[in-house]
């Protein structure tokens, strides 16, 4: 993969946006950098974003882009919920240099993951006055499932820093800055009193992605998630605490669920749940005592 961006005619390198099963809430990040819109406007090119035109949706996107492109930055919201999409991406990927995915769906799945573990069929009936005309996939997974993926950006939606670091790193060549830690360091950074160790209020933090800034503890509420998994989340440790916090077991398996519902990093979850229920109780963690 070359790093050279741009063409012969106008040195600006191009960019993509494209949407798949998704709210757009994640391409709405891209506008509200209002104050960075027109600067990086003077520095890319953005030759494909249909959130931003009044062009037709994704139905005719194919046949209009058959022969254009190729593209130096493809940003991909949504999930693969449909064969025409799975499909779709295999060609967003052939006219992409470089791809990264952009937000919950298109990393984990998206709340539409939960049919994963659903009887899909049963959904489209509840949802739908005439079924018959919905025709998807049984389930919904990340792009990351259907091609490869340069980088995912998680979030839902995506932070608008985070994104424009992205942006700014591939367009001058460099590694984006985006930290694998957890909401916990962002906590520590802004000066927030831990609401599970000072309260008790069951949290996510210590194995969500950072990027949101930590907001939900700062205003005492817990983490339920939305950033998906850090690196290397300890899941072992963090159920035993939401349990000692008071979630039930219904409570935790529904939060892990939520947003990123296919992430494989939460896929252990439910298992360990039920292999932990069947241990002995002196083989649980303790924790230590909180304040009163
Ligand atoms: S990740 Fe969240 S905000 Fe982004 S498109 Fe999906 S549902 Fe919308
Ligand atoms: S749920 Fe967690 S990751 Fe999402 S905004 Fe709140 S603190 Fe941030």
């Amino acid at each position: 993969m070359t790093t050279e961006l741009g063409s012969a005619t106008d040195p600006r390198p191009t960019l993509a946006v494209w949407k798949f099963a998704s709210c757009d809430g994640c391409q709405l990040t891209l506008l509200d950098c209002e104050d960075e819109l027109l600067g990086l406007t003077d520095r890319v090119r953005i030759e494909h974003f249909l959130e931003m035109t009044s062009a037709e949706g994704a139905g005719g996107e194919r046949a209009r882009l058959d022969g254009r492109g190729p593209y130096d930055l493809s940003l991909v919201e949504g999930s693969i919920t449909t064969a025409e999409d799975a499909e779709r991406i295999q060609h967003v990927r052939r006219i992409s240099r470089y791809l990264v995915t952009i937000g919950a769906c298109a990393t984990a799945g998206g709340i539409q993951a939960l049919r994963n573990f659903a009887d899909v069929d049963e959904f489209i009936a509840a949802v739908y006055a005439r079924p018959e005309y919905i025709s998807t996939l049984e389930t919904s997974t990340a792009i990351s499932a259907h091609v490869p993926v340069d980088l995912e950006l998680r979030g839902c939606p995506i932070d608008r820093r985070q994104l424009l670091e992205v942006i700014t790193a591939y367009l001058t060549g460099r590694k984006p800055r985006i930290p694998g830690h957890s909401v916990c360091f962002e906590c520590k950074r802004r000066g927030t009193t831990c609401i599970t160790v000072a309260h008790g209020i069951p949290c996510l933090g210590p194995v969500t992605h950072a990027g949101c800034g930590a907001i939900c503890p700062a205003y005492g509420r817990g983490c339920y998630g939305c950033f998906g998994p850090s690196s290397q989340p300890n899941l072992r440790s963090m159920l035993a605490q939401l349990r000692h916090d008071g979630m039930s077991e219904q409570d935790i398996q529904r939060v892990f669920r939520t947003f990123n519902a296919a992430s494989p990093e939460h896929a252990p979850v439910p298992d360990l749940a039920a292999e932990e229920q069947e241990r002995p109780p002196n083989t649980t963690e303790t924790h230590p005592e909180r304040p009163a």
